[in-house]
């Protein structure tokens, strides 16, 4: 089968900051850190480190920012061809990072925002049943919700990854066989519910699969009969935890969809592939290896199922 990723790609570059920006003054920041971003393109990554076939097909631009990505994310084994080049500048975050660990992201997405509803038939001309469309919240709401819907019409699996999140997207429930989100997402579509009662609520309002990221506390999932899936996070000690949610997805859909292991032995894979990016600082850089990844894919039949 063949994985077909729908997203975003473009050029993060990440500061040390000691203090935020406030309007009137100038910060001094560390020396910048650039690596590829996006989480289209962060997910086909993990994907193609677990030895899937994957398109990834992501807007960049006609400039050095998008020839850099296209050469990078070819060493990474993905295929340039796929990739949408268009005559304007590849989108851009710049990440300012304080001494806690957190962050303040301003993003440019216009080449994610360019690709409208009536592009997504010649983008997804080969895609075909017993492939799966893999799609995050970057690109326009309308132009998901025509993928999402083509792919469901021919009989390809669907797996939506609902971030950066918007409350709009709970009209394409129906459309998605698998969904993965966080606490927070989870949060705004399902408020002040428990987890657990979360995922029911979700697949009442029409979705496959659901899988809820819990940070350090693991994930649990809701498969087709309703029964629950746990499992624990690795205890690890964090450093970085920037990339864990698109580690977890990229490596969850590997061993689901890819290598067809059972919901419960998907999710223990996920969170092991996570625990490895929480560990090291950055995103490309923090994601799992290839032979990180056979060892996860091959070792994963520890797990916790509870109904
Ligand atoms: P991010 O936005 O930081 O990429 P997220 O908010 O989408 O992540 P989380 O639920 O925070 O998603 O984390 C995803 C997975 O990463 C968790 O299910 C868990 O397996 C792993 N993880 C996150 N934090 C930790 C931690 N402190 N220790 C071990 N594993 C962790």
């Amino acid at each position: 089968m063949r994985f077909w990723v729908l997203g975003n790609a473009g050029v993060d570059e990440t500061m040390a900051a000691a203090q935020w920006p406030q309007p009137g003054h100038t910060i001094i920041v560390g020396a910048p850190e650039r690596d590829i971003g996006g989480k289209g393109a962060n997910q086909a990554l993990v994907l193609r480190r677990a030895g899937c076939a994957v398109h990834l097909v992501a807007p960049i631009g006609a400039d050095a920012e998008g020839a850099w990505i296209s050469q990078e994310l070819k060493g990474e084994g993905l295929e340039p061809t796929d990739f949408i080049v268009l005559p304007r500048a590849t989108d851009r975050s710049l990440i300012f990072v304080a001494p806690d660990g957190e962050n303040a992201i301003a993003s440019v997405v216009g080449c994610a925002a360019s690709i409208q509803p009536a592009d997504v038939d010649a983008l997804l001309c080969r895609i075909e049943r017993g492939d799966a469309l893999l799609m995050q919240g970057n690109l326009r709401h309308d132009t998901t919700e025509a993928a999402l819907a083509l792919a469901k019409a021919r009989g390809v699996r669907t797996v939506f990854n609902p971030s950066p999140v918007d409350i709009a997207f709970r009209t394409f429930w129906p459309l998605v066989d698998i969904l993965v989100l966080n606490r927070e997402e989870a949060g705004l579509f399902v408020p002040d519910a428990e987890p657990e009662a979360a995922l029911r609520q979700l697949r009442r309002d029409g979705v496959g699969i659901i899988v809820l990221t819990l940070g350090r506390e693991g994930a649990i999932a809701l498969d087709r009969e309703g029964r629950l899936h746990r499992a624990s996070a690795e205890p690890v000690i964090a450093v970085d935890t920037t990339g864990a949610g698109d580690s977890f997805t990229g490596a969850f859909i590997a061993a689901f969809l890819g290598a067809q292991r059972d919901l419960g032995t998907s999710l223990r894979a996920a969170t092991k592939a996570a625990s490895i990016t929480v560990t090291r600082r950055g995103t490309r850089s923090a994601f799992p290896t290839e032979s990180e990844l056979d060892d996860i894919l091959g070792a994963s039949a520890r797990i916790v199922a509870a109904d």
